[in-house]
């Protein structure tokens, strides 16, 4: 749905009254999903003004005007609505009556320029004003929607809210869900689901890389809770099917987060041990609140010295295969599963560069290992970037493992 804002009054021209409405307005619209493409600020001139509302109702779908509904001469917004739209301006007897109830009970005079109020664009519905006489209006017309709204922001604020708003929401629900994925690159997953984005225009797909996981967030929109609930299910299990073996979550839910339920479904204790990652991951995981009951320590294991001291990684090994292989990452896993007697141990080393001092093996080299009592295994990666990149990017390999 295409948006519009049309301010009125020359005051707003002229720089004397700084557009807030229009500001208010567009915020509001364009969180509720309407896509708001134009503002327009125009003098109180009938002319001018009939001309861009003739131009609006080319463009946009819901045009929003501020200003020109009071007493006064000057102001005709409501006039050259109906003017512009073809449709005549009917006596509403019970804005009449409130306006002449208004005047008596201030003990003014009523002169016949408050009695142009009462006059309304025939099928509009009126919205009320209870802090000022300028009523609102909501007019459908050749399948849009006007509405008009009185200029002191304060009036405006308090109807926007209290009419705009379940107007709009009960005409266009929109519901966003989104899926987060690991373990796969924005590119790569964009192109498994090019045929179901450029099928879909409702559910609207998009993807956005975070932390080296991609969310998909899909957005639909319809008239009513089913019909939309029932688009963005179709669409889900469209995306399901080509690629579930990445979908984390279905909730919007972090990594560390995901994990944490399941060893906690599961009842199980987990500790780490990090060298090149220096703490990243649990520091990563203590993020979670609650972790306490599932964490039993993380410790960092740099130098050689420590991973002997503290895992009991054989020296020998050390020599042989050197620090960064498959063989320490498991020696390293298996001697914190032993000393803590946890259910579950992870371990990381690699190099993470710049360079890889004497070591002949390539900058990005990682091995992660796991251990549980049935089952250990390292998994070895290769990652590109900088020091920080790789060592980010072990953290959610070693997150997308846990998770599985
Ligand atoms: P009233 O019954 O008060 O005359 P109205 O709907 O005719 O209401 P205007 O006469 O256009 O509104 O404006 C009334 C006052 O509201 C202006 O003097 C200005 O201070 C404020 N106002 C109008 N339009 C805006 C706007 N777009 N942004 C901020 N303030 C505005
Ligand atoms: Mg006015």
């Amino acid at each position: 749905m295409i948006g519009e804002i049309i301010s009125v009054g020359t005051e707003i021209i002229l720089g004397n009254t700084l557009n807030t409405n229009t500001h208010y307005i567009s915020k509001k619209l364009s969180s509720m999903g309407i896509n708001v493409q134009y503002h327009t600020a125009v003098i109180d001139n009938p002319n001018l003004l009939e001309d861009v509302i003739n131009i609006s109702m080319k463009r946009a779908d819901l045009i929003v005007f501020t200003g020109g509904l009071g007493p006064t001469y000057d102001d005709m917004t409501k006039e050259i609505v109906a003017k512009a739209l073809g449709i005549e301006l009917v006596l509403n007897n019970s804005v009449k009556e409130e306006i002449e109830n208004y005047f008596k009970k201030m003990s003014k005079p009523m002169t016949s320029n408050n009695i142009k109020q009462a006059y309304i664009p025939k099928g509009s519905h009126l919205l009320k004003n209870e802090i000022g006489t300028a009523p609102g209006l909501y007019i459908e017309h050749q399948g849009k929607i006007l509405i008009l709204l009185p200029g002191p922001p304060e009036e405006m604020k308090l109807m926007f809210n209290k009419y705009v708003i379940p107007l709009i929401k009960q005409d266009n629900i929109i519901k966003i869900k989104t899926i987060n994925t690991i373990g796969i690159g924005e590119s790569a997953l964009e192109s498994m689901l090019k045929d179901i984005i450029n099928d879909s225009n409702n559910p609207n797909i998009a993807t956005y890389a975070k932390d080296g996981k991609v969310d998909i967030k899909v957005i639909a929109k319809g008239k009513s809770e089913e019909k939309v609930n029932k688009l963005l299910q179709n669409t889900i299990q469209k995306i399901d099917s080509k690629i579930s073996k990445y979908i984390y979550s279905y909730e919007d839910k972090s990594i560390e987060e995901v994990i944490y339920n399941k060893l906690l479904e599961k009842n199980m204790k987990i500790a780490f041990c990090e060298s090149i990652t220096g703490g990243l991951i649990v520091s990563r995981f203590t993020k979670v609140p609650g972790v306490s009951q599932v964490l039993d320590r993380g410790i960092v294991t740099y130098s050689n010295r420590s991973k002997i001291e503290e895992l009991g990684v054989k020296e020998e090994t050390l020599n042989k295969y050197g620090a960064v292989s498959e063989q320490v990452a498991l020696e390293m896993a298996l001697g914190l599963l032993n000393k803590t007697g946890v259910d579950i141990t992870l371990s990381t080393t690699g190099i993470a560069g710049p360079s890889g001092g004497n070591c002949k093996k390539p900058v990005g080299l990682v091995y992660i290992g796991i251990a549980t009592s049935d089952d250990t295994f390292a998994i070895k990666s290769i990652f590109n970037g900088n020091r920080t990149a790789i060592q980010n990017r072990t953290a959610i390999r070693a997150f997308d493992e846990l998770r599985k």
